[in-house]
This record gives C-alpha cells, structure tokens and sequence, in this order.
C-alpha cells in the first residue's frame, strides 16, 4: 500500500494527530500497517510517535493500536484445554524471576510461552542470562515453541520475525526518536506481544523505586492500571503487581551469577526475597487462570514445586528443549555443583568490607547497577555485547547486623582492579543504627479489576 492508496494519506494522519485530534480504528489500522508493510516512511512514522507523544491517546485509540499491533503478525492458537499463561516484569536490578518462575508453574500444568527482550538497561535481560548457559538458543521459531510447550510446557525464547513486526519497527524508531516514555506507546508495544501469545492470564510486575523507572507508587499505579485495562479490554485476564525496586532483587545482580542464583531458588534454598517474588507471582497467575481458587492456594502450589524438585526438573528439561546438551543440563540442576564448570567465571573476584560496625540500611541497587554496566554487565546500544561473567554477589542482607572489615560484596570482574569504582560501590551500602531499620514487604499492591473482561 502507498500513501496515495489509502483515503487519507499519511501527511493527513500526523497531522490529525499533531493538532490534536482522535484517529479512528480504520486511521490506526493505516497507520500500523504501513508501518508492518513498509509503505510508511521511517520519518513519517517518527513524526507520528512524537505526534502520539506530545498529543497522547485516548483509551479507544490506545485499544485499537494495541489490537491493530498483535495483529500485525502471525499469534499462537492453542488447544482450547490449555491454561497458557505469562509475566511482564518492567525491569528491575537483579530481576531472575521469570527463570524459576516459568519451570514452576510448568511443574503445576500451565503452558508458558515467555517471550523476553534482551537488556538496554544496566544489566542484561533475561535472554541475556540465559545465554551466560552454553548452547541455550533464545531463537525459536512458532513450530519449535508449540513442540516444546507441548514436550516441556515452558520455554523462554527472543521475539520471533513473525510475531508483532510492528512492534519491532516502531520500538527501534521510538529509540531513536525520544519517544520510549510514552504511556500509550509503551502499553500498546508491551500489551500487543503478550495478546499475540495466546494467553488465558497474565501477571505484570510492575516496580517503583529509586532503581525503576518509574519513581513513585502513584505513576507506576497509573502504568499499571492502564496496562491491566488493555490487556484485560484484549480478553487476556490481567492483573498487575506493584513491587518495590530500590535494592537488587535477592542476591545477585549480573547475568552468569542471577542464573546461579535462580538455579538455587529451583532447589528450594536462596533468599526469601526472590521466593516472596515468584510465589506471590505465580500465586495470582493460578488463581486468574482458574487452577487455584485463591492467590494464596496458588502461592503455596508454586512454593510445593520449588521445594520438591518438579520446577527444577522443567527447567532441566526447558535448558534441553533449548539446545543445552544434556550433560551440561543435568550437571547445573544436581543438589550439589559447581556452576562455574559449565559458565565463565570472571578472571577476578574481589570482595569489599564494610567500613563501619551497624545494621544494613540500604544497598543501593542503581548504584550497583551503573558500576555494574560500566565493568560489561550491560550494552548502551541495541546489538552489543556483553560480558556475562561480570556481576555482582551481595553477601549482607537488609537489616542484618554487620561489623567493620567484614566482605559485604563480591564483585566478579575482568578489569584488573576495581580502584576507578571503589567509591561508587562503597557508597551503595548504607549502614546505620538498626533503629533506624524499618522492614518493606517488596510486594505493594495488587491491581485487578472486579469484572476481569469488562474493563
Ligand atoms: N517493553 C516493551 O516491550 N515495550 C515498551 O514500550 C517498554 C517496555
């Protein structure tokens, strides 16, 4: 289709939107399938995004460009017996929940399709740890991911070239042209992939923080409730966690070391915090997509099949569907291992002491983050590489009484010393008198509408 083809020509649309006006579904429907086709130009589609940008969307434009995205590409059908669910987390410091996540509710019979991004933040994403494992391919085609959630009933795979094309020309476009923080673009980008996954349920993570992106409850509850209206105004039943993001997630923040770390969550040890995460996750998955009939029951169900090994075992056989070889699958999920046979260790791990005796107050997880990225953990752009030994173990929890000259970080690196960043990361950890500490629940709220279809 050319511009000159359709009723109202290109110009015509950003222009409406420029000034002001409501395009229409037929408008937007135009509109994306220009952008799927090619037919729109790489400048008109930038003047449209900031268009949208400055102008914003009303609920029907947001809904019809969410809708008019998903369908912009091949989606999953399943058979209809299937409770086929997922999690979008907005991206936290140290965030490896969706690896022992999506082999445990395998373990309780759900079919998980997770399609996961890879990271422009500080730290990978979670295509990016996974690849920290040898011979883990994120790239699955449609038919592969029917065969192994038939076989396996998880897996964890990149974006396919089938699934949403819009999404992947508009989202490198809003890249480069300002125009990421833009609520509808970000709820129509995020909504259309999951609604293309075939969904009966779906969980967001929604954090707030001084380590998310969005700083205060009230903007990430406005992200949240309008991600949980399109996704549920789709017919996928969503509801939405807000969680708190200042310090890391668990234990460890990097690729190779949150895989070890989430491996551990699989065999029933490892921190509370990360278990808190996926139970309380995984708990309002079951009881939305009918398998519990409360959150609670769904809770105590995923925490059964971290304890009990069956979440392990599908995450073994998920590694293997994946392209591990068997060897090394089996080797990472045994009680007792040593994960560092099988992925890179850095060539150094330094530890830093504590510099005064008191309680944990604070570990600062952007700040680790940032110094994190700039040892490798992290790309600035689309494509880099990254370092998957680099990151980071915690070896203090919050609240915790520590003394002075005891180790409360490792940091695995391959710089050969860690001076230029001794500072930033000292100044991460904050300790004081335990007066002072105040225990946070990271879990905050949880946002689901009374009538799950009609919002
Ligand atoms: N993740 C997405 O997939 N899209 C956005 O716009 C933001 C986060």
């Amino acid at each position: 289709m050319s511009s000159k083809d359709s009723t109202v020509s290109f110009p015509e649309l950003i222009k409406l939107k420029r000034d002001g006006g409501q395009l229409n579904r037929a408008e937007i429907s135009t509109f994306v399938q220009g952008v799927t086709s090619g037919a729109i130009q790489k400048c008109q589609i930038g003047a449209m995004l900031m268009a949208i940008w400055q102008k914003g969307m009303t609920n029907e434009e947001t809904l019809a460009m969410t809708r008019e995205m998903m369908n912009s590409g091949e989606t999953f059908q399943w058979p209809k017996e299937w409770l086929v669910v997922d999690k979008h987390s907005t991206g936290g410091v140290g965030d490896k929940v969706s690896l022992p996540l999506a082999p445990a509710l395998a373990a309780c019979g759900c079919k998980i399709p997770m399609i996961s991004g890879r990271g422009l933040a500080h730290t990978g994403g979670t295509l990016d740890k996974l690849e920290s494992i040898p011979g883990f391919k994120v790239n699955q085609s449609v038919e592969q991911v029917k065969q192994i959630l038939e076989d396996v009933g998880c897996c964890i795979v990149g974006q396919t070239e089938r699934l949403v094309p819009a999404d992947r020309v508009l989202y490198a476009i809003r890249d480069a042209t300002s125009t990421v923080d833009s609520l509808p673009l970000i709820i129509s980008s995020i909504i259309s992939k999951k609604g293309a996954e075939g969904l009966s349920a779906l969980v967001l993570d929604v954090k707030f923080g001084r380590a998310a992106l969005y700083k205060d409850l009230n903007s990430a509850r406005r992200l949240a409730q309008s991600l949980v209206t399109a996704g549920n105004n789709l017919g996928v039943k969503t509801g939405a966690v807000l969680s708190r993001m200042d310090t890391p997630i668990g234990q460890s923040v990097g690729n190779t070391v949150e895989v070890c770390e989430a491996l551990e969550c699989l065999k029933g040890r490892g921190s509370d915090d990360l278990k808190e995460l996926v139970t309380n996750l995984g708990g309002y998955l079951l009881w939305m997509c009918g398998h519990s009939g409360t959150p609670e029951s769904g809770k105590t169900k995923i925490a059964v099949k971290l304890e009990n090994g069956e979440a392990l075992k599908k995450f073994e056989a998920m590694l293997m569907a994946q392209g591990v070889s068997a060897d090394v699958a089996h080797s990472l999920c045994l009680n007792e291992t040593d994960y560092f046979e099988h992925m890179k260790r850095a060539a150094h791990q330094t530890e830093l002491k504590v510099l005064d005796d008191g309680a944990v107050l604070d570990i600062g997880g952007l700040a680790l983050a940032e110094v994190l990225h700039k040892l490798g953990a992290g790309r600035a752009k689309s494509g880099e590489e990254i370092d998957h030994s680099v990151g980071a173990e915690i070896l203090v929890e919050m609240g915790q009484q520590v003394q002075k000259g005891q180790s409360w970080i490792r940091i695995h690196h391959n710089c050969p010393n860690l001076n230029p960043h001794y500072s930033d990361l000292q100044k991460a950890l904050v300790i004081g008198s335990h007066d002072k500490y105040e225990t946070v629940s990271r879990m905050a709220e949880f946002i689901y509408p009374d009538n799950p279809n009609m919002s």
